[in-house]
């Protein structure tokens, strides 16, 4: 059993409360470390240290290539711990090893990319109508950023957040899922080996109820980045609008890959049981609709019945094993209800629909597909977070548009189609932030990602994430040498 600490000013630091959170395997069903079970007080002196690194200037004033270089360093540390990164995350979430050492892989890319954008942020000279002034911009750090995340992919989407901050000279008060803290932690060990000085960086661990609204309330907070789900996000984004200050959301989906008659069959199939099922199914961009042409309607669910039949259960830390178990008890107990919801409106069970219990305790849900989805259904219409594909036929290009707008989510969407003039059309027709035709799930350090409507504010990655963690400042200089007085010619 593994004791974690907080990190806070560089340094582990127990809760002042000394109580602990046990952080189960869910392969193994057994705990295999604790992590504090933190309180507001913990939250206080958190901030308190960040604002302290903020406003003594350790990080912001830094040289921009000092900055570069720490932060190109921190990649590189990322990269050479991928292995020890991606195992306390299996072990905390039960998402294949595999998959988990891909996203370390990655996540080095993003501190590598903002890395090369510290000593790009500048301002302007502005042309102005006023004669004898001077008008120009800088560009200013905002302050302690608060950084929630949620349990699947933690590191990975911690450096969607957290690169650009600091490339813009921020500090942050990181606040892990309950469900998977460890790898972050680990992390944050390694923000120290990269030169980055203490306070910069501090994790909270704890209760999303309990510390989680201290932390977006807190007077010296300057900006919330949330990911994770449609409630808690509402929760933080009321928190952030009470104090009048700007926050990123990143939330839940229901995307839909929408597969014409046209469609290159076969890369359609691999695409959509890989959108559905990979991760099974506990990825923001799960592809959890399919919106399929009605003349290959049978043809195509036969064929990805036959694909979600090759689908390996089992051990995460195994190279042959396609899908962990299911994360955690309530989203095991969440997968469940919404298959039952599912036969209770009346959808048609193609295949799976079953829990399965491993010898060892391990909780995992068949790769489910239910035909016959009514879009007023709730399955078509509610995050499920696991391996459960929604079908739903359509006749037209004009229905499948209807169709995939039909929900109050709007994160990504798959178009399947050889014909080019339908791909642009549709991606322009579908609402949702992220559109990839004949492919899914492409994302990049180098590209904006985020959703319409329920599925989020704002958007990471690329040039326009580093914008939202800075202000804007639009400085006047009078170089005249006179401020004529505003009353000397007033008459009576
Ligand atoms: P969650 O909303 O339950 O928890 C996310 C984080 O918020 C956790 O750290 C939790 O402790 C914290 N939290 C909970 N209540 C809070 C409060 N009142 N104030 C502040 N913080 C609070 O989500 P989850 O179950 O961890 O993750 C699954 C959800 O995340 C899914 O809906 C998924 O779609 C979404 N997600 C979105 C993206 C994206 O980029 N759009 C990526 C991954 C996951």
């Amino acid at each position: 059993m593994i004791r974690y600490e907080n990190i806070i000013n560089g340094c582990e630091t127990s809760p002042v409360d000394g109580q602990y959170l046990e952080t189960e395997n869910p392969w193994t069903a057994s705990v295999w470390a604790e992590i504090p079970r933190s309180t507001p007080e913990d939250i206080d002196i958190a901030v308190e240290a960040a604002d302290k690194a903020f406003t003594d200037s350790a990080w912001a004033d830094i040289a921009p290539s000092q900055r570069a270089a720490m932060l190109r360093r921190l990649g590189e540390l990322v990269e050479q711990n991928a292995e020890a990164l991606g195992e306390a995350e299996t072990r905390d979430n039960g998402k294949t090893y595999t998959e988990m050492l891909k996203q370390m892989k990655n996540t080095a890319e993003w501190y590598r990319y903002y890395s090369g954008l510290c000593d790009k942020i500048e301002g302007q000279v502005i042309p102005v109508d006023a004669a004898g002034h001077l008008n120009y911009t800088v560009r200013e750090p905002l302050g302690v950023i608060a950084m929630i995340i949620p349990w699947n992919s933690p590191v990975r989407l911690l450096a969607w957040k957290l690169a650009p901050a600091l490339a813009a000279g921020n500090t942050c008060v990181i606040k892990p899922s309950e469900h998977a803290s460890t790898s972050v932690l680990e992390f944050a060990r390694l923000v120290r080996k990269a030169g980055i000085p203490d306070g910069v960086v501090n994790v909270v661990c704890g209760l999303g109820s309990e510390i989680g609204p201290q932390l977006t309330d807190h007077p010296k907070v300057a900006k919330v980045a949330f990911t994770g789900g449609v409630g808690s996000g509402t929760a933080v984004y009321v928190a952030a609008a009470k104090r009048m200050r700007p926050a990123t959301l990143e939330l839940g989906g229901k995307s839909p890959n929408i597969v014409f008659a046209d469609a290159p069959i076969q890369a359609a199939v691999n695409g959509v049981a890989a959108g559905i099922f990979a991760s099974g199914g506990q990825s923001c961009v799960a592809g959890s609709r399919l919106l399929v042409a009605d003349e290959i309607h049978d043809e195509f669910v036969a064929l990805l019945v036959e694909e979600a039949a090759k689908i390996r259960m089992g051990d995460p830390m195994l190279p042959q094993t396609h899908v962990g178990p299911v994360a955690n008890r309530p989203q095991f107990e969440q997968i469940i209800r919404m298959i039952e919801i599912a036969h209770e409106d009346g959808a048609t069970l193609a295949c799976g629909g079953k829990p399965w219990v491993s010898p060892g305790g391990a909780l995992f849900v068949q790769p489910t597909i239910f035909t016959d989805v009514d879009i007023d259904m709730r399955l078509a219409q509610q995050e499920v977070f696991g391996p459960v594909l929604a079908v739903t036929r359509f006749s037209d290009e004009a229905e499948a548009v209807k169709l995939a707008n039909s929900t109050r989510f709007g994160l990504s969407a798959g178009i399947w189609t050889s014909d080019v003039g339908r791909a642009h059309r549709m991606a322009q027709k579908v609402k949702s932030g992220s559109v990839w035709v004949n492919t899914y799930r492409m994302t990049s350090q180098t590209s904006p990602f985020g959703g319409y409507d329920l599925s989020g504010v704002g958007r990471e990655g690329g040039m326009a994430m580093l914008e939202s963690y800075l202000h804007t400042k639009s400085i006047w200089v009078n170089m005249t040498g006179n401020y004529p007085s505003a009353f000397s010619d007033l008459k009576e």
